[in-house]
C-alpha cells in the first residue's frame, strides 16, 4: 500500500494553468501535489501556437469587446514574468516573437478589415514597413499591409519546462484517479491507490476535465469540446512569421506561427480559420492541399518544393456555452473543496490562477502542514509536436 499524503492544494493536470498555478501555490509557500497522468504540456499547451494575446484580434469588428478588456495585461504581466520582475521568475523562456502581427493581405475586404482594426486599437496597433516587416513578408512582390501589435509569442516548450522546475518535488506521474470520501464530504483523491488529503482539489485537467467530473459523480460545470485541424511546414526556405492574416470575415484567414525544430529549420504552424471548421472536415491531404494554396496565394515569391507538410488533429476544451462562443475569461467553478476549471487560453493562465487564490483567500486556506513528496514518480516533459510530426 503506498503511504497516504496530506498537502493544502492537490492539482490534477499539468497543463500550463496546472503547472503556473503550482508554482504560484508554491511561491506564497502552499504545499501542493501536481497529477499528470501523461505528459507535463502534451495535452493542449504545446500544441498550442503560443500567442500570448493581449484581445487585439477580438477588435476586428471595429468594437472592444469583453474579450478585448478581460485578457488586455496578459502581455504585460507574462512580459515581466519573461524578465524576472514578475509574478513568477520565467527568465530563461525563449520568447519567438515580442510582437504579433496583423497582416492584410491586399484585397479590398482585408484592408477594410484591418482600417477598422487600426482605429478600434486606437494606438494599441503601429502599422510596420520595408525592415521592420517580419522576416517572411520582406520581398519586393509584398503589397499587403502590416500592423504590429503588442503581444508577444513564447516557446512553450521551453515554458513547460521552466514551469516544472519551479514545481520542485510536487509532480507526481499517476493515472488512476478516484474520490477519497469521509462522511460523504469529498476530502481528497485515491491518486494510484494512494490516499492523498487536500484542503482544496483543484481541477485543471483540460479535456480530461469532463472524465474527471463524471468519475467524481458531478455533472456540473459541463465541458465543450472545439475541434481544430492544423498544419505543420517545415523547410530551409522558411523564415519566422508571427502574424494573423485577415480575411473578409471576423475571423483570421490564417494564424501563423513559427518555432525552432532542433535540426535548425523553422516550423510554420498555421491555425486561425483554415484550422476551424471546413478544415475539420477535410481529411490529411485535402487540408494540406488547401493550405499549401494559401501559402502559394498569400506569398507568391515562396519556393515550396522542399517543404514538407503534417497536420494536426486537437480539441480545445472549455466550459461548455450556447454557440461555441469563445469565453472571454479564464473559468473556474466551485463546489466545496473541489474547484475546476480553463484557462480556456494558454495567455489566461495567470487569469485561471488568480481566480483559485482568490478562493482560497476569500476561504481562509493557508499553509499547513505537508506530507514529504521527494521520490514519487515524476511526469515526463511533453515533446514540442513539430519535432513529432516533422523530425
Ligand atoms: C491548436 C491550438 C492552438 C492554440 N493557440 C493558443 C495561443 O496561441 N494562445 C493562447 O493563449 N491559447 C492558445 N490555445 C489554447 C491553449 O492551448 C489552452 O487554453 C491551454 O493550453 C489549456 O491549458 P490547460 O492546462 O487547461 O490544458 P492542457 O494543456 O490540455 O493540460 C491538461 C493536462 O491534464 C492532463 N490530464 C488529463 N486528464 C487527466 C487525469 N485524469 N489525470 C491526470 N492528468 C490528466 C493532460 O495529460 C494534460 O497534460 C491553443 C489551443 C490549441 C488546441
Amino acid at each position: 500500500m503506498p503511504q497516504a499524503l496530506s498537502t493544502d492544494v492537490l492539482i490534477v493536470g499539468g497543463g500550463v494553468a496546472g503547472l503556473w498555478l503550482n508554482a504560484c501555490l508554491h511561491q506564497q509557500s502552499f504545499s501542493t501535489l501536481l497529477v499528470e497522468s501523461a505528459s507535463l504540456g502534451g495535452g493542449q499547451s504545446v500544441k498550442s501556437q503560443g500567442i500570448i494575446h493581449g484581445g487585439a484580434k477580438y477588435a476586428l469588428h471595429g468594437a472592444l469587446t469583453g474579450a478585448s478588456e478581460a485578457i488586455a495585461d496578459m502581455p504585460g504581466r507574462w512580459g515581466k514574468a519573461l524578465d524576472g520582475t514578475g509574478e513568477l521568475d520565467l527568465r530563461g523562456v525563449r520568447l519567438l516573437s515580442d510582437a504579433h502581427y496583423l497582416w492584410s493581405p491586399g484585397s479590398l475586404a482585408g484592408n477594410i478589415t484591418s482600417f477598422f482594426a487600426s482605429k478600434a486599437m486606437r494606438g494599441r496597433v503601429d502599422q510596420v514597413k520595408g525592415e521592420q516587416l517580419p522576416a517572411a513578408l520582406q520581398h519586393p512582390r509584398f503589397k499587403g499591409k502590416v500592423y504590429r501589435l503588442a503581444e508577444l509569442v513564447v516557446d512553450v516548450p521551453s515554458l513547460v519546462t521552466r514551469l516544472a522546475e519551479l514545481a520542485g518535488d510536487s509532480l507526481l506521474a499517476a493515472q488512476q484517479i478516484e474520490p477519497l470520501r469521509e462522511s460523504g464530504e469529498l476530502i481528497g483523491l485515491r491518486v494510484d491507490g494512494r490516499e492523498v488529503r487536500a484542503q482544496r482539489i483543484v481541477l485543471s485537467a483540460g479535456q480530461g476535465n469532463a472524465d474527471l467530473l463524471a468519475a467524481l459523480g458531478i455533472d456540473q460545470p459541463q465541458q465543450q469540446l472545439r475541434p481544430l485541424h492544423m498544419v505543420l511546414a517545415k523547410g530551409p526556405e522558411l523564415k519566422p512569421l508571427y502574424a494573423h492574416c485577415l480575411g473578409a470575415g471576423p475571423k483570421p484567414r490564417i494564424t501563423v506561427t513559427t518555432h525552432p525544430g532542433t535540426d535548425g529549420q523553422w516550423v510554420w504552424y498555421l491555425g486561425g480559420d483554415l484550422a476551424e471548421a471546413d478544415g475539420v472536415a477535410r481529411d490529411e491531404a485535402e487540408q494540406i492541399k488547401v493550405a499549401q494554396q494559401e501559402v502559394a496565394t498569400l506569398l507568391p515569391w515562396l519556393d515550396l518544393s522542399r517543404v514538407r507538410w503534417a497536420t494536426l488533429r486537437v480539441n480545445r476544451a472549455e466550459p461548455a456555452q450556447s454557440g461555441l462562443v469563445r469565453p472571454d475569461n479564464a473559468f473556474l467553478a466551485e463546489q466545496g473543496r473541489l474547484l475546476v476549471g480553463w484557462p480556456t487560453k494558454l495567455a489566461l493562465a495567470p487569469d485561471f490562477s488568480d481566480r483559485v487564490l482568490a478562493a482560497l483567500a476569500r476561504d481562509g486556506i493557508r499553509p499547513g502542514s505537508a506530507s514529504v513528496t521527494q521520490g514519487l514518480p515524476r511526469p515526463p516533459l511533453a515533446r514540442p509536436v513539430w519535432e513529432e510530426l516533422l523530425p
